[in-house]
């Protein structure tokens, strides 16, 4: 199963790929979260694209497209993958769609993850994420009192991009950006929107009933 998940920033979607990956037994590969790593690792990839990050702006597509095309080149990608946060815009789409077709793969499915403006302003403002294993938490909805990882004991930290301006860019950059991805997979023939309200588990069922039928 090749699957991509959409959404705007706080949509839910690392949330869910968290869970649909374990559940389809693919990886689950966050380009956000190995943009992440390089820059606590200090690596120059990760010093690109800090600067780009920190002012909610996407990263260059060269730059971006490289570090994608060597992850799903490795071992563990070649039957199925989840990309979450990739593509991001409708060039990074079409340089997706023809680096798997030299590799004679083709995405199965886009899942648009829905929710309103002001549920996503909810999200962001309360994002907690463990600096250990990656895990997100939310203050509010998983009642968290303390800053410590209840998976694993890490310390939970907020991202420096969840603070209110940057949020407010980052949501600007999805519509002008992002948003038109939702009707060029629709004209693909391969999107399918789920309504990402309510709890967690609830939106994981409504995913995989929404995947069910792609499955091969
Ligand atoms: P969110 O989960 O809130 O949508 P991500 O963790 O996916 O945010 O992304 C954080 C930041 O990493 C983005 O604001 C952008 O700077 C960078 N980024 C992630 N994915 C991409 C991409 N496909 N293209 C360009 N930049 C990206
Ligand atoms: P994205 O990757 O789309 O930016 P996240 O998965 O990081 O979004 O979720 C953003 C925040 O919203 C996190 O704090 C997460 O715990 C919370 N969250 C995710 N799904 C739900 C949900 N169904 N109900 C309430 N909060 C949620």
């Amino acid at each position: 199963m090749r699957l991509v998940l959409v959404g705007p920033p706080g949509a839910g979607k690392g949330t869910q790929a968290q869970y649909i990956a374990s559940n389809l037994s693919i990886p689950k590969i966050s380009t956000g979260d190995i943009f992440r790593a390089n820059v606590s690792g200090g690596t120059d990839l990760g010093k690109l694209a800090k600067t780009y990050m920190d002012r909610g702006d996407l990263v260059p597509d060269e730059v971006t497209i490289a570090m994608v095309r060597d992850r799903l080149s490795e071992s563990d990608a070649q039957d199925g993958f989840l990309l979450d946060g990739f593509p991001r815009n409708v060039a990074q789409a079409e340089i997706l769609r023809d680096m798997l077709k030299d590799w004679g793969q083709a995405l199965d499915l886009v899942l648009e993850l829905v929710v309103d403006d002001d549920e996503v302003v909810r999200r962001l403002a309360g994002r907690r994420t463990c600096s250990q294993c990656g895990r997100i938490w939310h203050v509010e909805f998983d009642d968290k009192k303390d800053d410590e990882c209840d998976a694993c004991g890490g310390a939970l930290f907020q991202r420096d991009d969840d603070k209110e301006e940057t949020v407010r860019h980052r949501l600007e950059v999805y519509q002008e950006q992002t948003a038109p991805l939702v009707s060029y997979y629709a004209d693909e023939g391969i999107l399918v929107g789920v309504d990402a309200t309510g709890p967690v588990e609830e939106v994981t069922q409504r995913a995989m009933e929404a995947i069910r039928p792609f499955m091969g």
